[in-house]
């Protein structure tokens, strides 16, 4: 059976994402570490949290994936604005630990003008300085639109990342459906030769994720705006293709689209709906 889920709110804590996620028919969902904006950090209480692992049990919800706020950059050319960065990842890395099996999923960052080499270098550092060797949280790169100077817009680059990355057996990949579209990757007329070319050059086995979401532009166009599932240039027929894919049908899929509960609800339903 799909497992499908979406972003959800965490301003209620654990537990009550847990029960919305049930609620909307969704078996996984994504939530952000904290407020993307910014400000002070809630505390997670460790007793919310273990009423959500409870929870989990009992509703058949499973892989969690935290996102990482989208404002960070680890490859900035200010130190300080790198410096955030590094920081921000240790305290969630740190406090992650506290989810068995959960996920963290982050924007390899922008190199405002040093070029992609010097990106995916501080990049790669910034993990180095973070990642240790007993953490328990696998850390995924998102494949990225290249909208400005987005690092993560090609395969080759997410795999120039993670070569770099001593604990490597840590990290793994996130595709975004939008994004790799939007990036040049043509997933309605040749998904299987998209596949094909993600394995070749990252290995399929470093995916981990998926997020579900259509776009507003047309393949390439380095946009970056979702839309919803089959009102966008991607298309109802594409998702069915995706989400039946022999080599993603086991991931877990994350909708990422423009909706509120109900809206996200129905697209669950509807996905639910093409598997055969
Ligand atoms: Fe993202
Ligand atoms: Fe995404
Ligand atoms: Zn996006």
């Amino acid at each position: 059976m799909l497992r499908i889920g979406c972003h959800l709110s965490s301003s209620k804590g654990f537990l009550a994402m847990a029960k919305t996620a049930e609620s909307i028919g969704a078996t996984t969902f994504q939530f952000f570490t904290r407020n993307p904006r910014g400000g002070a950090v809630k505390e997670w209480l460790p007793e919310d949290v273990a009423a959500m692992l409870e929870y989990f049990e009992k509703a058949g919800i499973a892989k969690p994936l935290a996102h990482a706020p989208y404002t960070l950059n680890a490859c900035a050319k200010e130190e300080r604005t790198r410096e955030f960065a590094l920081e921000t990842f240790a305290d969630d890395l740190k406090r992650l630990e506290m989810i068995p099996g959960v996920m963290y999923n982050f924007h390899p960052g922008s190199h405002v003008g040093q070029g992609a080499e010097e990106g995916i270098r501080l990049i790669a550092d910034t993990l180095n300085k973070t990642l240790w060797q007993e953490m328990h949280t696998t850390v995924l790169l998102e494949t990225m639109a290249g909208k400005g100077s987005e690092v993560g817009r090609s395969f080759e680059e997410l795999r120039a990342i993670l070569d770099r990355v001593e604990l490597s057996d840590k990290m793994g990949v996130c595709l975004d459906t939008c994004h790799v579209w939007d990036g040049g990757y043509d997933i309605v007329e040749h998904l299987d030769d998209v596949l094909g070319e993600f394995d070749r050059i990252i290995g399929l086995e470093r995916l981990h994720a998926v997020h579900l979401n259509d776009s507003m532009n047309p393949c390439g166009a380095h946009k970056d705006r979702h839309e919803k599932i089959g009102q966008g240039h991607i298309g109802t027929e594409a998702f069915r293709k995706i989400v039946t894919h022999p080599m993603l049908k086991n991931l877990p899929f994350y909708l990422e689209t423009p909706n509120e509960t109900d809206g996200y609800r129905a697209e669950i339903a509807l996905l639910r709906g093409m598997e055969e």
